[in-house]
């Protein structure tokens, strides 16, 4: 294993752990459920939306780490940004752990999130690593019903 997949993990570790925004959010105006029948991940995100702006956003649920961590990641990067640059991040986020194996990372882009790039050699946990961002969609959609993977 390279030293560059030992930081990835530990960052996965830490947000596991310790993940930030984990809370339901007094003063959401918006909120989606999120669920991954494949491994039983469990997800709420609750937005506060003002205008276009994400002014905050949290979440709670229960999953594997991965799906943990990728919701923090997800409500630490997606804070304070616009609803079209979130949703642009999702595209980038989803290129990159469905993208080939060796393909480039696009690490300006993506900031913190590209720790998720290893995902994609591991396509059983695509949708653990996703199931935040179609959560943060559906509730940016106004949509309440729960969204799903499959
Ligand atoms: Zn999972």
């Amino acid at each position: 294993m390279s030293d560059l997949s030992e930081l990835y993990q530990q960052v996965i570790l830490d947000h596991n752990d310790r993940p930030r925004n984990f809370e339901k959010l007094e003063g959401a105006n918006r909120t989606a459920d999120g669920y991954n029948p494949v491994c039983g991940d469990q997800i709420s995100v609750y937005l506060q939306l003002e205008g276009e702006v994400i002014r905050n956003v949290g979440f709670q649920g229960s999953g594997c780490a991965i799906s943990k961590a990728s919701a923090s990641l997800m409500t630490a990067t997606v804070k304070g940004k616009t609803t079209s640059e979130a949703e642009g991040l999702f595209e980038r986020f989803r290129e990159m752990v469905t993208g080939v194996p060796d393909g480039e990372v696009d690490h300006q882009e993506l900031g913190k999130l590209a720790v998720f790039a290893g995902v994609r050699e591991f396509p059983a946990r695509v949708k653990c690593a996703t199931l935040a961002w179609h959560t943060l969609r559906a509730a940016l959609d106004g949509d309440r019903g729960t969204v799903a993977t499959e």
